[in-house]
C-alpha cells in the first residue's frame, strides 16, 4: 500500500495559482506562507512544492534535494520571522498528520508558531 494524495487540497490549489496565499518565503522546492487563521503572531506554514501527504511520505518518498531545501526553508523563515534563536525567543513547529493527527489538509506543511510564549506542548484531547 502506497501513499494517496487529493490534488484537490487547498495547499495544492494555492501551488497551481489557484487561490492567493500570503507568501514569506519561495524556494526552488518549497513554499511559506501566513496561516488564513493565525494562532499566534507568528503563524506560518512552510510546504513542499511536491505532491506529499505527510512527513512520513515525504521522507520516505522526497528527493535529497526536496528534504535539504525543505529543512532549510523552515530554517529562513524563522530567522525571517525574528523568532530564531540568533535573535529571537523561539518557536514551535508542528506537523499534523492523518486522523489522529487531527490533520486538516492533506499536504505536508509545517506549522511555524512563534513571537508569544506557547504554553504546555499537547493540549487535552476533546
Ligand atoms: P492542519 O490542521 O495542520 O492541517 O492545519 C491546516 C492549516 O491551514 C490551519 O491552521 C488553517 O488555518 C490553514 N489554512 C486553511 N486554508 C488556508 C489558506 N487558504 N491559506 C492559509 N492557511 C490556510
Amino acid at each position: 500500500m502506497g501513499y494517496t494524495y487529493d490534488d484537490q487540497n487547498i495547499f495544492a490549489k494555492i501551488l497551481r495559482g489557484e487561490i492567493p496565499n500570503n507568501t514569506v518565503l519561495e524556494t526552488e522546492h518549497s513554499l511559506a506562507f501566513r496561516d488564513l487563521y493565525p494562532q499566534a503572531p507568528t503563524h506560518v506554514l512552510v510546504i513542499p512544492k511536491g505532491s506529499y501527504v505527510s512527513y512520513d511520505h515525504f521522507a520516505a518518498e522526497a528527493t535529497d534535494a526536496e528534504i535539504v531545501d525543505y529543512v532549510r526553508a523552515v530554517g529562513e523563515v524563522c530567522r525571517l520571522e525574528g523568532v530564531d534563536l540568533t535573535t529571537g525567543d523561539g518557536y514551535r513547529l508542528i506537523s499534523n498528520a492523518g486522523a489522529n493527527g487531527v490533520q486538516e489538509v492533506p499536504h505536508l506543511h509545517v506549522h511555524i508558531l512563534g513571537a508569544r510564549h506557547m504554553g504546555r506542548m499537547v493540549a487535552k484531547a476533546d
